[in-house]
């Protein structure tokens, strides 16, 4: 058929026929030299990539941020640099706990990961749509996501491992608490906010140090399913948040987020009444107000589901001159996990992809080599540094300002241990309507009557240290004693 193009194989030799396998007489058996239909078996059982641990399913789309304040005082990020820059985004929202076939409305925290393309390379802003979360220590994590998962011998999401593991970790329970609120389960990705989470570190062209928390808040308004609309759309579609997103923007309804940061200078950072690194804490906006600074647009649906959000690889290390990492440990913790999960899932040269590499400027170094090397692997320039070669050289002014460390080495916990409810209960009392207390309690009742009543009895203390209304309504709902948990 003239002017239509010609199906090739894989090394480009024409196909003759996709719809016959090679065989000897009409009745069979298929002969070993079907190279190509040898080829096509092969590939399609290599289609599957590992899926993620954590964040496993999840939608994408592209689009831009632009700097709507001028905040060079705090750093000298470029794309930050200058009011009405725009730099192109690629941005992936996700639930965590399920596999990559799960129901987007179940209750779980939301991933919120924003890749910015500047011109000093990927800035990657890894967060969730809470502004905390459940742990502050890296080395709780897999113990963390194991009980969020299945049970090792059922194979099926298990109450007890759920709520033993949050009981025995009180930090949990300002995380757990906007976890069963309403927005658990949000209405779409277009209707929820995204949060930093951690304290990252700015500093501008002087040198100066603040300390900073994201806030992508959503201009299409709050908007989350009850507990009864999420066991609805789980079970009609599974897929409605991604479906919504890709919808949306198809019919050039583009979401949009608004940029807000909060900064704290590293002298307040000494004092401040809670630590500013503990990422189960918020900074509450009486103490640090929010300034707004610039507004992000999602306006491109992916090509290629597989090739642009599959792939895509965020890493809470990618960072540019102008921001830097806390000595938050979580966000420690994450600095290496990230990547190293991306080599495992995609390989040692995934930042070749053209989701994961920078637009605009080169990635120009000495690593060589690794499976799928599929650029020109440096060419015939020197794989060595220091050369005379001509090969690139570091450039000192993109460093990072000193910084002070001191302290003994040990295995120790941040120095607040007693303040682990006091923000749990600031969000039951003063940010929630009665509506939202309503469904919180009947939301964690409904899921904690699962588990065997000593951890009901546990986990319902926590939330009496919280607030004691909070935690005597979630008695009450599970038919538990006053006395016990008072
Ligand atoms: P504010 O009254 O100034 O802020 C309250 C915040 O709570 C608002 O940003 C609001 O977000 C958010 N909020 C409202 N309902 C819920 C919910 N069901 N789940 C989670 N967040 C909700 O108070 P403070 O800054 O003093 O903080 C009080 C509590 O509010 C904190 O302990 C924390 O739990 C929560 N919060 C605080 C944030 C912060 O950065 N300070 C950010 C998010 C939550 P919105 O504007 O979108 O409605």
């Amino acid at each position: 058929m003239s002017g239509e193009k010609i199906m090739k194989t894989n090394f480009g030799r024409p196909v003759d026929d996709d719809q016959n396998s090679v065989t000897a007489g009409d009745k069979g058996p298929i002969i070993m030299q079907d190279v190509h239909l040898v080829e096509k078996l092969a590939h399609f059982n290599r289609e599957r990539i590992p899926e993620r641990i954590v964040h496993a399913k999840g939608a994408g789309a592209g689009g831009y941020f632009e700097v709507t304040a001028d905040v060079t005082k705090y750093t000298k990020a470029k794309f930050l640099s200058q009011v009405g820059k725009k730099t192109e985004v690629f941005v992936r929202f996700s639930t965590v706990g399920g596999e990559k076939g799960s129901a987007d409305a179940e209750r779980d925290p939301r991933g919120f990961a924003v890749k910015f393309y500047t011109e000093d390379g990927n800035y990657d802003l890894v967060g969730n749509n809470t502004p905390v979360f459940f742990i502050r220590d890296p080395i709780k994590f897999p113990d963390f996501i194991h009980t969020q998962k299945r049970n090792p011998a059922t194979n099926l999401k298990d109450p007890n491992m759920f709520w033993d593991f949050l009981s025995l970790t009180p930090e949990s329970v300002h995380q757990v608490t906007i976890l069963f609120s309403d927005r658990g389960t949000p209405w779409g990705y277009r209707h929820m906010n995204g949060y930093g989470s951690h304290t990252y570190k700015w500093y501008n062209e002087n040198g100066e140090i603040f300390f900073v928390k994201y806030h992508f808040k959503t201009d299409q308004g709050i908007k989350n399913l009850t507990a009864q609309e999420a066991e609805l759309v789980k079970g009609t579609d599974p897929d409605h948040a991604t479906r919504d997103l890709f919808n949306a923007i198809a019919r050039g309804e583009f979401p949009s987020w608004t940029l807000q940061v909060q900064i704290m200078t590293p002298e307040q950072a000494e004092s401040y009444r809670f630590n500013p690194f503990d990422v189960t804490k918020v900074w509450p906006h009486g103490d640090f107000p929010v300034m707004k600074i610039g507004r992000m647009v999602l306006n491109r649906n992916p090509s290629n589901y597989f090739a642009e959000v599959e792939q895509a690889a965020f890493s809470p290390a990618n960072f540019v001159p102008g921001i830097a990492a806390s000595p938050d440990k979580m966000l420690q913790g994450r600095l290496f996990a990230y990547n190293d999960a991306h080599r495992y899932r995609l390989g040692a040269n995934y930042h070749l992809l053209p989701v994961n590499a920078p637009k605009g400027v080169k990635a120009d170094n000495y690593q060589r080599d690794g499976a799928m090397r599929f650029d020109a692997n440096g060419g015939g320039g020197p794989n060595y540094y220091p050369n005379t070669m001509g090969g690139p050289a570091p450039q000192p002014d993109a460093a990072e300002p000193a910084f002070e460390v001191s302290g003994k080495a040990a295995r120790q916990r941040y120095m607040h241990p007693n303040d682990d409810y006091v923000q749990a209960g600031d969000l039951y009392r003063k940010a929630m309507s009665a509506t939202d207390r309503e469904h919180l309690v009947s939301n964690i009742v409904g899921h904690l009557k699962g588990a065997k009543r000593e951890i009901q009895v546990r986990q319902t203390k926590i939330f009496y240290s919280a607030d004691e209304e909070y935690g005597r309504r979630v008695a009450e709902g599970l038919g538990l004693d006053l006395k016990e948990i008072a």
